[in-house]
């Protein structure tokens, strides 16, 4: 607080008149000990946390950039319908991982607005928010195993099979009740990276039977892996909590490390529908021919 210039301290005092610092919040509500400042009060109702949307606290951009973002998302099949003209099969892969992303999006948004309900609701809206990334990632495998394995049938219903049930398990382990606990966070990660590890199988499996440039074309494997470099930018600011932890109260509202997240999830989620339209163009037009693709 010392460090602030004297407006920003009249923002961060006109802010702790309403809301609540670190220290006066319920143990629950303590996830992040760098973010020091606008908390919401345990609103005990849904009316009441729905309410506090309108106001400025420190899950303000949380809630909206996903609720944007899962709006956008939602929408773009329309997009792609009228301005691509795909076939219903297209349309429906890049249907299926454009509204994984918006159902993760929403349920991201719809836990961040309840966060300050009580500890058991929050509780559960957490457990929904890690089902919306296993939604995404399960969504995302979708157009990629279609148009990776366009003229072998067979492993693409290997794959699609072997991602559900992959995701199916994430699923179920995400509602254990020792799931949400601190002691099991090392398992928790490693549930979740067991599910990205699955997905590379099938493109590692694509690049040893067609080699890259037939699979860069269409998996996208370029703009998969920028995909994955901006996640991973992501999940390690999100992890490190920078850069809340170098300055106290300035990001509190706007610029902490969950937003730099949330904004790294949304920019990934773009990089990857930009690969799907790719595959779809790099695609188009080809016949299968003894199941090599001949592209015209
Ligand atoms: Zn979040």
């Amino acid at each position: 607080m010392e460090s602030l210039p004297d407006d920003e301290k009249l923002v961060v005092q006109e802010l702790r008149s309403s809301l609540l610092l670190y220290a006066d919040t319920e143990k629950w509500q303590q996830s992040n000990e760098f973010l020091l400042s606008g908390y919401r009060e345990p609103s005990g109702s849904v009316i009441g946390s729905v309410k506090s949307i309108c106001q400025l606290h420190n899950e303000t951009v949380n809630i909206y950039s996903h609720l944007i973002g899962g709006l956008v998302f939602a929408l773009l099949p329309i997009y792609f319908r009228f301005v691509y003209d795909p076939s219903a099969t297209d349309l429906l892969v890049v249907a299926i991982y454009t509204s994984g992303v918006a159902i993760c999006f929403f349920l991201s948004a719809l836990y961040h607005i309840l966060d300050n309900h009580s500890h058991a609701v929050s509780a559960f809206f957490n457990q929904l928010d890690y089902i919306g990334i296993v939604v995404l990632m399960w969504g995302a495998s979708v157009p990629t195993i279609y148009y990776g394995f366009l003229c072998d049938m067979r492993l693409r219903l290997v794959y699609w099979g072997v991602m559900t049930f992959a995701a199916s398990c994430c699923a179920v382990v995400t509602f254990l009740p020792c799931f949400g606990t601190p002691r099991f966070r090392a398992y928790r990660a490693g549930v979740y990276a067991s599910l990205g590890l699955t997905g590379l199988v099938f493109v590692i499996h694509g690049l040893v039977l067609l080699g890259w440039e037939t699979q860069n074309r269409r998996m996208a494997l370029t703009w998969m892996v920028g995909m994955a470099l901006v996640n991973l930018a992501g999940a390690v600011v999100f992890a490190t909590r920078i850069p809340e932890r170098w300055v106290p109260y300035r990001f509190d509202i706007v610029g902490c490390s969950h937003q730099i997240f949330h904004v790294a999830v949304m920019i990934a989620a773009c990089l990857h529908f930009v690969g799907v339209l790719s595959a779809f163009w790099g695609t188009r037009g080809g016949s299968c021919d003894a199941g090599q693709m001949a592209i015209n």
